[in-house]
């Protein structure tokens, strides 16, 4: 059809295609609804999930091996929920320590512990040098490129492939330029691209501190490593036995959370480092803190006893995931499946979907839903300092609206898009 060809249309041909979208879309408009695509969070229906945690514990506040999980202490977590990370994260648990609610704390915490203090000294901590960067593979996460920012961390981009990030740039930039001191990596169902990086690739990062400058780290976020949405879903290769294998494991700092398992507020966050930074952190830690929240972790251990009742539970999200998802597919692939108009990848877990324009269009198609009633993450969201070169990336959370949003939603995304580039087309 038409738009499989814009470029060999006549000028009265675009136009008049370009008519009948602004009728479309007038029309979309004239609905006048109130959608939102913006938040990666989970839906109150998914919340519902885990409503048992109140009063799971029934007056009993004894951990496994005896302490009262009301009381002070016990700064890196109580036994059952480190077996729980442990095992999550296929680690040994004496390499887990289990925080508060939010794996993003455990993370600017580690920064800090990096820049500021150091991991092996405080000749070590970053601020000694006079640049200190990190590698940011784009599209990305926008809270990572926050904490850089905060620590005046020059963050370079590096592309995102179907396999991660493009490893022979990121290995070429390590190796040109010792004042990269780090990267952010979502390894699977990356935020937001949906990607799982491949097993080559997962092993050339947990390598890269062989060729990177001193104290080098890989900030692992397995945000997602349990949020499939199909029965058959991808492997993601085990950095730290790699690391372990290669001697780098002193490079590696893993990350997730149940954010999004139980109720993502009121969570619990595990961070999976090796025994020598896990006691670096654990000392500042306990400078801030005398301990995590206990109970809520004991809460966590009485509603997921194994990591078995944990992987049953995600289940019941993706029975409420995957349709939305599937809905935003159908729409993209009956839109844009045989043009140029867009470009996805096929997504089997995590919370978005990551949708490419052509180039220079993300802001005006983010404008237009926005006046056709369809709240968008704001273009460049996905970009360090908030600006995507080629203003093309748009990022998709259809976990929140209910089915019926998704749907009207995604019709009225589409419209926008061809919209758009049929204008740009037309000059
Ligand atoms: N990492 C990634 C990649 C995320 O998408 C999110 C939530 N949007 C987080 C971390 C936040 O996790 P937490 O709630 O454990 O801080």
């Amino acid at each position: 059809d038409a738009l499989s060809q814009l470029s060999s249309l006549s000028s009265d041909q675009l136009q008049a295609l370009a008519s009948a979208l602004t009728t479309e879309y007038q029309a979309h408009k004239d609905k006048g609804l109130k959608l939102d695509l913006t938040r990666g969070k989970p839906s109150s229906e998914q919340l519902d999930l885990s409503d048992a945690l109140d009063g799971i514990l029934n007056g009993d506040y004894t951990t496994a091996n005896g302490t009262d999980a009301r009381n002070y202490g016990g700064i890196d977590g109580i036994s059952e929920l480190k077996a729980l990370g442990a095992e999550i994260l296929d680690v040994k648990p004496e390499q887990i320590l289990v925080g508060g609610n939010a794996s993003l704390a455990l993370m600017f915490q580690a920064v800090m512990q990096a820049h500021v203090f150091g991991f092996n000294g405080p000749e070590s901590a970053w601020n000694k040098e006079t640049t200190v960067k990190f590698l940011c593979p784009v599209p990305g996460y926008d809270r990572h490129f926050s904490i850089c920012e905060t620590f005046g961390i020059e963050m370079v981009t590096v592309p995102m492939t179907a396999t991660g990030p493009d490893m022979d740039q990121v290995e070429a930039m390590i190796k040109a330029d010792s004042q990269i001191k780090g990267i952010w990596c979502v390894p699977k169902y990356s935020n937001p691209t949906g990607v799982v990086y491949s097993d080559d690739t997962v092993k050339r990062i947990a390598e890269l501190a062989k060729i990177a400058g001193p104290n080098f780290k890989v900030f692992w976020d397995n945000a997602y490593i349990v949020h499939d949405l199909t029965d058959t879903p991808k492997t993601l290769a085990n950095i730290m036995s790699l690391a372990e294998a290669a001697g780098t494991e002193d490079s590696i700092l893993q990350f997730c959370s149940t954010s999004k398992i139980s109720h993502a507020g009121a969570g619990v966050a595990f961070l999976n480092a090796s025994t020598a930074n896990l006691a670096t952190f654990k000392k500042l830690l306990g400078i801030g803190t005398i301990g995590p929240d206990k109970v809520n972790q004991l809460r966590h251990a009485k509603l997921f006893p194994t990591v078995d009742a944990l992987k049953a539970h995600m289940k019941k999200h993706a029975e409420i995931l995957q349709p939305r998802f599937e809905c935003v597919l159908k729409h993209l692939n009956e839109a844009f499946g045989d043009n140029t108009l867009g470009a996805w990848e096929s997504v089997e877990g995590g919370y978005f979907i990551s949708f490419d324009t052509q180039p220079g269009l993300a802001s005006k198609v983010v404008t237009l839903a926005a006046e056709a009633g369809v709240k968008l993450t704001p273009a460049g969201a996905t970009f360090p300092y908030g600006k995507d070169p080629e203003d093309k990336n748009i990022r998709i959370a259809p976990s929140v609206p209910t089915m019926d949003e998704v749907d009207a939603a995604m019709a009225i995304f589409v419209t926008c898009v061809q919209l758009a580039t049929v204008e740009q087309q037309l000059g």
